[in-house]
């Protein structure tokens, strides 16, 4: 895999760099997109487990699904590609808009990231809506205990569940942020999950060059995508920021 001269040099040459994340990302570390071979879909129903009706009627299986998550993406560590997009930022990146929930971003030290669909880092009070760290809660966890909010309610992961909005300010900051860029590197992500996957067209309008990083076409190559670079993000993004250097 070679990245085309014309990318390194727009990556040069670019001011505002925003990278877009999705599942694809952190499949090098270990954490399986939802969709496809291997996906969390194969076992899951999202409808049965992921939907936030679902929760409301028996927590307890949903937590089945929220255990298994939480467990994988405490053990995860962040490859090399992560550590190349904090590289990037001596380069003209800004920020990281990310709609994976495993908290890879932070723990490498990106400087900005805006977490669209929330994080397992975090619990949430499904009724009073207080937060807190979600490894406070490990034991219970660990034990098959749904755990409880002080205020009596059960707590959720503070990510998005399906039939859930959008956090309005994530989306908001995520749509300045692609209307000022003039670089979106779009990593990892089938964009077909809306709304972050109109995110890329949007950039497009403003006049942002898009550059698509993913192991597989999508729904944006040939369109709205200017360049794709075939390959996995850990490859790709520590080649990139070698080119850089
Ligand atoms: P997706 O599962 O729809 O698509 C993943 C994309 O990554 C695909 O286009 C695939 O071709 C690509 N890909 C696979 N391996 C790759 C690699 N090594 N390098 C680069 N690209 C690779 O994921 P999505 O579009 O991000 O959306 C699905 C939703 O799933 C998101 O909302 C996200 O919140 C959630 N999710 C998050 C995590 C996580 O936090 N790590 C994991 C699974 C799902
Ligand atoms: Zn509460």
């Amino acid at each position: 895999m070679k990245i085309p001269d014309k990318v390194i040099e727009t990556v040069r040459n670019a001011q505002n760099i925003v990278a877009l994340t999705g599942a694809g990302m952190s499949v090098e570390s270990g954490i399986a997109p939802f969709r496809g071979k291997g996906g969390l879909w194969e076992r899951f129903d999202p409808e049965k487990y992921a939907h936030i009706d679902a929760f409301r009627k028996d927590p307890q299986k949903s937590w089945e699904l929220f255990r298994l998550q939480i467990e994988e993406v405490t053990h995860a560590v962040p490859h090399t590609g992560y550590h190349a997009l904090v590289t990037l930022e001596r380069y003209g990146l800004k920020s990281v808009i990310t709609q994976n929930v495993d908290g890879l971003h932070k723990k490498t030290g990106s400087r900005d990231v805006v977490e669209l669909h929330g994080t397992l880092s975090k619990l949430r009070c499904d009724d009073c809506s207080s937060r807190k760290d979600t490894l406070e809660y490990m034991d219970q966890i660990y034990n098959n205990t749904v755990p409880k909010c002080p205020c009596g309610a059960y707590f959720r992961p503070d990510v998005v569940m399906f039939g859930e909005p959008l956090p309005t300010e994530a989306m908001q900051r995520a749509l300045e942020l692609c209307c000022e860029s003039d670089l979106v590197l779009v990593i990892g992500t089938s964009s077909i999950v809306y709304p972050a996957a109109s995110l890329p067209d949007i950039a497009r309008n403003s006049g942002a060059v898009i550059v698509e990083i993913n192991t597989s076409k999508t729904a944006i190559t040939g369109h709205t995508a200017h360049h794709t670079i075939y390959g996995g993000a850990e490859t790709v993004l520590t080649r990139l920021a070698d080119e850089l250097r």
